[in-house]
């Protein structure tokens, strides 16, 4: 089974100033090839990974900065665009900015990188072109690299390697049969049908406050500046704590519900919903006014320091499933919280507050999440009952090679229609 080990890098000032450049030359080409390929859609023609790539090798003898920097990442960056691209469309894979990216790229052969244990803390792996570099081994690698990714969070950089540990997923679960839904929140980040909480708070108050006071401080700053740089770093260094603490939970809480249900059910997320600004809600208190819950609780800051991480424990108790057997499912959420489990009756008025739930039509009284839990994985339970091909847990969608091949056909017919001239306006890698 492929599995993923990441650590914390110990770079030398040296190395770092080189990893950056590696980053930034990666972050351009990426870039770069995008632009050549909007630019051949809009002329209805279509540009591939083997062309750009042959471009790449004729621009690196033009440009040392290019040169420089390991020739494998780069490639790397234009497969991985490539495969955004047939994925999600031309239109719709997004620029690398210098600011919102952090740097990351990747070492794309195993073979190449040699690993060697210095003594029980440090470790160091030898990777193309950066050399040696030294890194904190927490856990044991358990087995072969596939491919090493460089990256940095906030001030830190990491390593993280794809590893094959020959493990092969069980069978069956352990507990054949078992099963919960999952209702995420946000009073309780968790909630199990069988009325089990998993709960953590990621900023105490305080935490938060401090980072709008950080926040404020970077807003009143020159860009550019020094000062800048440093407010910046003070708040990233803020919110990257934050950032742990809800990889640590999601990272836990999957484990527990990987290891205790074979079948484990979410409400699909309405991921629209949650990035949408919030309508301010009136303040019963004081006519005319609004709470502070509008606009601003769900800008970029609050967003970054409030999140739950709900979607992060989706994804790692699919990961943990694959080493347990457990499946994970997503069901349509509509109507989970107010239709009654016992008498099926919906009426919204059923979700007395928050907490409670108590059904208008027959008096069933619950919690209103473990209620909502319950009906999540009756809904889960029934589609897991008969599976459609393709639609089992981790099924990936399938690439859209359907769009490729008429794009294909669509540039054999320009070819014929257009000369070499009028494509000549296009900037080449
Ligand atoms: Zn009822």
């Amino acid at each position: 089974m492929l599995t993923g080990r990441k650590y914390r890098l110990d770079l030398t000032a040296e190395q770092t100033a080189f990893a950056e450049r590696i980053g930034g030359a990666c972050r351009s080409v990426w870039n770069t090839a995008l632009e050549q390929r909007r630019t051949y859609r809009r002329r209805d023609a279509w540009i591939g990974y083997h062309e750009q790539a042959q471009q790449l090798v004729e621009a690196k003898t033009e440009f040392g900065w290019l040169a420089e920097v390991p020739g494998h990442c780069l490639q790397q960056t234009l497969i991985d665009l490539d495969q955004a691209c047939s994925r999600h469309g031309t239109w719709k894979v997004r620029w690398k900015s210098r600011a919102r990216t952090a740097p990351s790229f990747r070492f794309p052969e195993g073979g190449k990188i040699t690993i060697e244990r210095l003594n029980r803390r440090w470790a160091r792996a030898k990777l193309p072109k950066l050399g040696w570099v030294r890194f904190r081994i927490t856990r044991p690698l358990g087995g072969k690299v596939k491919n090493a990714t460089v990256s940095r969070d906030g001030a830190h950089w990491h390593i993280s390697f794809l590893v094959e540990d020959d493990i092969s997923p069980p069978e069956r679960h352990a507990h054949p049969g078992s099963a919960a839904g999952i209702d995420r929140g946000v009073v309780k980040v968790v909630t199990r049908s069988d009325g089990v909480f998993h709960h953590q708070v990621f900023a105490t108050d305080r935490e938060v406050e401090h980072a709008a006071v950080l926040q404020r401080r970077l807003a009143r700053t020159r860009k550019g500046s020094a000062r800048r740089k440093k407010a910046a770093a003070t708040l990233g260094r803020a919110l990257a704590k934050v950032r742990r603490r809800r990889a640590d939970f999601a990272a836990k809480t999957a484990c527990v519900l990987a290891t205790s249900f074979e079948l484990i059910v979410f409400e699909k997320l309405a991921i629209r919903n949650m990035t949408a600004t919030a309508k301010p809600k009136p303040d019963a208190d004081q006519p005319g006014s609004y709470l502070p819950n509008g606009a601003a609780a769900k800008s970029g800051l609050n967003k970054a320091i409030l999140d739950k991480g709900w979607h992060r424990i989706e994804l790692a108790a699919r990961s943990k499933a694959r080493q347990t057997g457990s499946h994970v499912i997503t069901v349509n959420p509509a109507y989970t919280s107010i239709t009654c489990r016992v008498c099926s009756v919906v009426d919204p008025k059923s979700r007395e507050s928050q907490a409670v739930f108590r059904c208008t039509s027959c008096g069933h009284t619950e919690h209103a999440d473990v209620h909502a839990a319950n009906n999540i994985l009756t809904a889960g339970r029934a589609e897991f009952a008969q599976p459609r091909p393709g639609a089992r847990a981790g099924a990936r969608k399938p690439r859209n090679r359907v769009g490729r091949k008429a794009n294909r056909q669509a540039t054999a017919a320009q070819a014929t229609a257009q000369t070499e001239a009028e494509l000549a306006g296009i900037p080449r890698l």
